[in-house]
């Protein structure tokens, strides 16, 4: 029996600014809110008090789409996220390679923009690393980077065909270059030698205290499946909560693999229901699996309705007749479907899975569709009208130097307004939910935000926002990552109501008050899990 009062703070909860300063928690829940003296005298006995110093105090942020397991093992790796030219990853590999003596040099990271539409070469990597195999993931996991060792390895010749999901790219005479798009990166990945999964778990859990230390108290592990070289940490999550290290709300989603066929989508159901009943037993969720349906636009490799220059019109990894046919029997089982897209032809397929769901099976799970870069017009309202939420990640709704010189010259400069259209779905009464992607993107909530509402870089406030009519009102942002995500995921937080969970993030400001261009320079002062103040 312990309590808590939080005062002196502006107190954000289901989309409005409450007319109170105080709140209390008792055994971690949240049993009053209002003035200071009225919360005092509600708890009656305090045996611990908060100062807000005046800073909004909103419900935990609830990640709805990220991969902290990746980011683990990324930590492991050679890291090469924010090198910002050439010679520093150079620099990076090189000083990684003299410093490990594993047998291969894996990692990831790489700015795509640094290097050719083609990619970089095995040869500009066998300089770097020239006496074993060597792979590295691009920062949007969505491509390899090999060298001559690892195309060997893994078989990789002239004579490879492109696999069915992905891309091999050549030089003229048909030779592998040495960058494998999305797919293609599963030839190599199975020769990878595995990390511990007490290495992973210790990573993993260093890197939830600095997702817990940005303000984010619950999170889905947005695929849960061996994948682009990473492996499946279910085990590393369960290793953490068997020694109850792991602080904050975990789920996760199970990944769909892809040579999935009709014949063998009952046996697959079945094994996701028996790991979700194994995993929840344990204290981590994942009564959902992760349907990943496309690329990216920046690969050509997102699926869209109109073709990109070249005439393509990227990849479909599912039938839509096969979606159409797994997400009724997930559903049927009770377990929910979160899928990938980013394409309007793959929200498209999304939709149509979801529509040949019966309602009242629909009604029994939360599915969602993350990412949503663009959405044909006439799909827009089928969200709500089939109860999907909109699982978006804000942070990517700006005109930043990705979108400026690799998405937009793919898309079209004309397409600028229809990226990303967040106000469409909520003005056609989507459910919404926020997340980072993170380790593709910053997973502190508050750049998302920023992003959100005023669709442009953090720090760039001149910039030009990207489909400014896609703004988010700063109340509305802040609800789909705090109450949306909390609801999608089932985490009975999300509110600053009486009886919910005391799961909250306390900002070192009230940025209701300035200006929208300076929100990123709000800072989570403290969280709290629980009614547990986490000194991180
Ligand atoms: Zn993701």
């Amino acid at each position: 029996m312990s309590s808590l009062l939080v005062a002196d703070g502006v107190l954000f909860s289901a989309g409005t600014v409450l007319d109170a300063d105080a709140l209390g928690i008792r055994d971690g829940r949240i049993v009053a809110v209002g003035s200071h003296r009225d919360v005092r005298d509600a708890l009656g006995r305090v045996d611990d008090e908060l100062d807000a110093r005046g800073g909004l105090v909103t419900p935990g942020f609830v990640d709805a789409h990220l991969h902290l397991g990746g980011g683990a093992v990324d930590a492991l790796r050679c890291d090469l996220a924010g090198a910002n030219t050439l010679d520093e990853i150079d620099q990076r590999i090189r000083t990684f390679a003299v410093g490990t003596g594993a047998a291969w040099v894996v990692g990831g990271g790489w700015d795509p923009t640094l290097f050719p539409p083609s990619g970089p070469t095995a040869a500009h990597l066998d300089a770097l690393v020239p006496d074993r195999p060597a792979f590295l993931l691009d920062a949007d996991h969505h491509g390899g980077w090999a060298n001559s060792a690892a195309l060997a390895a893994a078989g990789i010749d002239r004579a490879t065909p492109d696999p069915s999901d992905g891309r091999i790219e050549r030089a003229a005479d048909g030779t592998p270059s040495g960058a494998l798009r999305e797919g293609a990166m599963q030839l190599v990945s199975p020769h990878i030698p595995p990390h511990e999964t007490a290495d992973i778990a210790r990573a993993l859990l260093t890197v939830s205290r600095s997702a817990l230390a940005a303000g984010i108290t619950g999170w889905q592990e947005a695929a849960l499946g061996e994948y682009a070289g990473y492996p499946d940490f279910s085990h590393a999550y369960l290793s953490l909560l068997r020694d109850g290290s792991l602080v904050g709300r975990a789920t996760g989603a199970i990944w769909v693999p892809r040579n999935l066929t009709s014949d063998t989508i009952d046996a697959f159901v079945a094994a996701c229901l028996e790991r979700a009943r194994a995993n929840t037993a344990a204290g981590f969720p994942t009564r959902t699996a992760k349907l990943m349906l496309d690329g990216i636009v920046e690969t050509r490799t997102a699926h869209l309705c109109h073709p990109y220059p070249d005439g393509s019109h990227g990849l479909s990894y599912f039938a839509p007749e096969l979606v159409q046919q797994l997400v009724p029997a997930l559903n049927a089982a009770g377990v929910a479907v979160h899928v990938h897209a980013l394409g309007d032809a793959a929200v498209h397929d999304a939709l149509d899975g979801f529509a040949a769901v019966p309602a009242d099976h629909r009604a029994r799970v939360r599915n969602h569709i993350a990412h949503l870069e663009l959405i044909a017009p006439d799909d827009v309202p089928r969200f709500a009208e089939l109860g999907v939420t909109a699982n978006c990640q804000p942070y990517w709704a700006c005109a930043n130097a990705l979108v400026r010189q690799v998405t937009l010259p793919l898309l079209g400069a004309d397409r600028a307004d229809d990226l990303y259209p967040f106000a469409a779905l909520r003005d056609a009464g989507a459910a919404l939910a926020m997340g980072s992607d993170w380790p593709v993107s910053t997973f502190d909530p508050w750049l998302g935000i920023h992003v959100a509402v005023t669709r442009r870089p953090p720090g760039e406030a001149d910039a030009e926002p990207l489909g400014a009519a896609h703004a988010f009102p700063l109340e509305a942002a802040l609800d789909a990552y705090t109450r949306g995500s909390a609801d999608l995921l089932g985490i009975g937080a999300g509110t600053l109501a009486p009886g919910a969970a005391a799961d909250l993030a306390i900002a070192d400001r009230d940025p209701f008050t300035g200006p929208s261009v300076d929100i990123h320079e709000t800072r989570t002062n403290a969280t709290v899990v629980a009614g547990e103040v986490l000194a991180l």
